[in-house]
């Protein structure tokens, strides 16, 4: 008898096939990097680095993560690498470890405006805890706030900055914040999560010239295993040369152990994926469709933030049909066959858990093989999804709130115009595999 694991797999692998994944941060990964991910490595301990490890038997592993290491330094013409980190939230952490001491000042992007909970997000977050945090934000354009990012760093001195974000459809201009940075000599940390797969194709600036250090998951458009890396720049090693061992020692014995080594061997076939011709065509097929997407769901007469995209992502901006519609919107969604994610939106009336957004991206549907026809009708679907529900609006008392949502959630399976699209939805994504390239 089979573990009862398989048969929800088996469930789970249908959900997504069936589906149509719109959340900006989720991927595919090759069959080549599945098949690594399920390997033999996975069975090994290697706390350490290369050819200095604490335990026997990493004659193989070792030349894995050389190879992930060399890949990625290619690949983004760095000097020094670090692809051990467990996941995106820990690598950032480690920087923090790594280059400030506990009650250090940290500058990120608030997190209702597009910010990330570990650039330094107050009381609940171990960035916003052990460091003191000043938070920028972004301007009635959506855009970021460059005198603010001045003045704040002026008052504060930080001792490093962030230029990162998970919901902020523009171009980071990683300039403007070295600029910034040089003015109270902070360090200036870019993190590409969302990105990475853009900027190794051309398709979003690189902050190799401009940060000290970089901080990537591999998982996101760089469409390789859940991990993360960690880059120094020729800048940042000018600056210390001894900053690549800091990373290395912040990680291992600072914040981690062992290293995941079938993810560090998955790292490196994704940076030899990311290598390619067709790499290349994927990211501007990521951006062609957002293009699409974008414009087709304000044909619609839906709003996004900022108007549009140039990035692989974008926030539907709910606030037309009332305040806090965000997780009604995207419970109906996922009824309807396609999921994404309640967003707050920089103008946000509503709160973290009922915000007034949903944020989208097309870097699992490209991988699919989905282009721009098919973003058109995904736009159509969704405007008629947010169009049906938002007619029954939220209450406002928190408890009824809670109960309405709840009710909501159960009779949405059961909406007959949501479950018309779920249909078609499904007839659609029939003919995409998940992994197309
Ligand atoms: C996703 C993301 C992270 C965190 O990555 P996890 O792997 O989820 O821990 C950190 N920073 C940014 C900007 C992200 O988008």
């Amino acid at each position: 008898m089979p573990d009862q694991v398989f048969k929800l797999i088996t469930q789970e692998e249908k959900r997504q096939k069936e589906k149509i994944g719109l959340i900006p941060s989720e991927n595919v990964v090759s069959p080549e990097i599945s098949k690594v991910l399920a390997s033999c490595l996975s069975n090994k301990y290697s706390e350490g680095y290369a050819n200095r490890r604490y335990y026997e038997g990493n004659q193989i592993v070792d030349q894995i993560e050389l190879l992930a290491i060399e890949r990625v330094k290619k690949l983004f013409g760095v000097p020094y690498v670090n692809v051990q980190p467990y996941s995106g939230s820990p690598a950032n952490l480690a920087i923090y470890f790594a280059l400030l001491q506990p009650g250090d000042t940290i500058m990120g992007l608030k997190l209702s405006m597009g910010g990330h909970l570990t650039h330094g997000h107050p009381k609940v977050t171990a960035s916003g805890t052990f460091y003191q945090s000043v938070q920028y934000g972004v301007k009635a354009d959506a855009r970021i706030d460059f005198d603010e990012v001045e003045a704040l760093a002026l008052k504060h001195k930080p001792k490093i900055i962030v230029a990162g974000n998970t919901a902020y459809p523009f171009l980071l201009d990683f300039k403007k914040f070295r600029q910034i940075a040089d003015k109270v000599g902070a360090w200036l940390m870019a993190d590409i999560s969302h990105v990475a797969g853009l900027v190794v194709a051309g398709e979003h600036p690189s902050p190799v010239p401009y940060a000290d250090v970089i901080m990537s998951t591999t998982h996101k458009t760089f469409r390789g295993p859940r991990g993360a890396m960690i880059l120094v720049t020729p800048r940042g090693l000018k600056r210390d040369p001894d900053l690549g061992k800091k990373i290395d020692a912040a990680i291992i014995p600072g914040l981690q152990g062992g290293p995941h080594n079938a993810t560090t061997a998955g790292i490196a076939i994704a940076a030899a994926e990311a290598a390619t011709p067709a790499f290349k065509r994927y990211a501007k097929q990521i951006r062609k469709n957002a293009d699409a997407l974008a414009k087709a769901l304000q044909k619609q007469g839906l709003q996004l933030v900022g108007d549009g995209t140039e990035t692989h992502l974008m926030v539907i901006d709910l606030t037309q049909f009332g305040i806090g519609l965000g997780t009604q919107v995207a419970y109906a969604m996922d009824a309807a066959g396609i999921y994404a994610n309640r967003n707050t939106v920089p103008t946000e009336q509503g709160s973290p858990f009922y915000p007034s957004g949903v944020r989208i991206g097309t870097p699992l549907v490209t991988t699919r093989g989905m282009k721009e026809p098919q973003m058109r009708q995904i736009a159509k679907w969704i405007a008629q999804v947010a169009k049906h529900v938002t007619a029954q609006q939220l209450p406002k008392d928190r408890k009824e709130r809670t109960v309405f949502l709840k009710a909501f959630r159960k009779s949405a399976d059961k909406d007959p115009v949501l479950l018309k699209i779920k249909r078609e939805v499904k007839t659609m994504t029939a003919n995409f595999p998940l992994f197309a390239w």
